[in-house]
């Protein structure tokens, strides 16, 4: 089948691979449609790697998906032909302890698409087990279907904080990740959100979310601004999503007292942890590792209109342009957020 392959670090090439697969009695497959690039697909084009995933053998990349089936195995009855669905990316064994313990992104033997040597989906099919293939809405299209990946990573961010409504939030960084996350503190009951970043017209953009404070930290301090948003007392919830090492050392200082940090971004090094700063507010601290049992809940938002991702893809390529689409994503201005590749029907 023909796709896009990442040969070896930063030589990318469409063509046709020869993947085996066979279709379980579990399992769908699906001809894909939309695949979103992700920081990841442009950091294994750029670097080769990340942390211990080190791409040895020739990779099909992406694992922001949708798609429509065209096959079903015997003994799956959710799922039929012609359905339009998305796909969680990654597949854990059901039988190990941290899937038996509702964990299953945390199985160590978890195979997710486009980390070596897993191939991921930008190519014109693939199966997968059923259970982690989702129909989607009649409203959702494929385009905002192949967005649920980056949602569930917000939304799981989410679930961790255990938003009260009224809550304010900040959200440090506006990348898409901090963007979906803005959209979903607000669907789960913030508020207001304080986002923060350096760049404006991200800023700009999730300004139009809703009740969005945007920050520009190149111009302002964000612990003053928390606290004219706050009368002083600080963030209910800190999300940190930009990875940046000083942002993440930073959290507590925009905390109130019994305040909530989630660490979403990956700091490129450790970060000072200042204890004290959190002992005094008796911060409780979280971290996720991608998501587990949110894409119905991401999809059934969307569905209902309390999300929309649309105004983030911002561009679309054709198949045949995805060489093309990747160079681009490498040197994104900054008023795009989500590059996708479209395959043909
Ligand atoms: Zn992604």
């Amino acid at each position: 089948m023909k796709a896009i392959v990442l040969e070896r670090k930063g030589e990318i090439s469409i063509r046709d691979i020869a993947i085996e697969e066979t279709l379980g009695p579990r399992d769908v497959r699906i001809a894909v449609r939309n695949v979103g690039i992700c920081g990841s697909d442009v950091h294994y084009v750029q670097h080769g790697f990340i942390g211990p995933f080190v791409v040895r053998e020739p990779m099909v990349l992406g694992h922001e998906a949708s798609g429509v089936i065209v096959e079903v195995g015997a003994e799956v009855a959710s799922l039929q032909v012609g359905d339009r669905v998305c796909m969680e990316p990654g597949i854990p064994d059901p039988t190990s302890k941290a899937s038996r313990l509702g964990m299953y992104n945390l199985d160590p033997a978890v195979r997710f698409w486009a980390t070596p040597p897993i191939h991921g989906v930008l190519r014109t099919s693939v199966v997968h087990p059923a259970d982690y293939t989702y129909k989607l809405p009649e409203s959702v299209s494929l385009p905002e279907a192949a967005m649920i990946e980056p949602l569930a990573v917000g939304m799981h961010a989410a679930n961790k904080a255990h938003i009260v409504p009224g809550d304010v939030a900040v959200v440090i960084g506006a990348g898409t990740i901090g963007m979906m996350t803005t959209l979903t503190a607000l669907a789960g009951g913030c508020s207001q959100v304080i986002l923060s970043d350096l760049i404006q017209p991200k800023l700009d953009l999730a300004a139009t979310f809703g009740p969005v404070t945007p920050v520009n930290v190149a111009e302002h301090d964000l612990a003053d601004a928390v606290r004219d948003v706050t009368g002083g007392w600080g963030a209910d919830i800190v999300f940190e999503a930009s990875g940046s090492e000083q942002a993440a050392a930073g959290v507590f200082q925009l905390l109130c007292p019994g305040g909530r940090v989630v660490f979403i971004g990956l700091p490129g090094a450790p970060i000072a942890y200042d204890v004290v700063a959190a002992q005094i507010v008796e911060a409780r601290v979280e971290h996720i590792f991608r998501y587990a049992h949110v894409y119905p809940r991401a999809l059934a938002l969307m569905g209902g209109g309390k999300i929309d991702v649309k105004p983030m893809i911002t561009d679309l390529f054709p198949f045949e342009r995805g060489i093309e689409a990747f160079d681009f994503a490498l040197d994104m201005p900054p008023t795009s957020v989500k590059a996708q590749i479209e395959l043909g029907d």
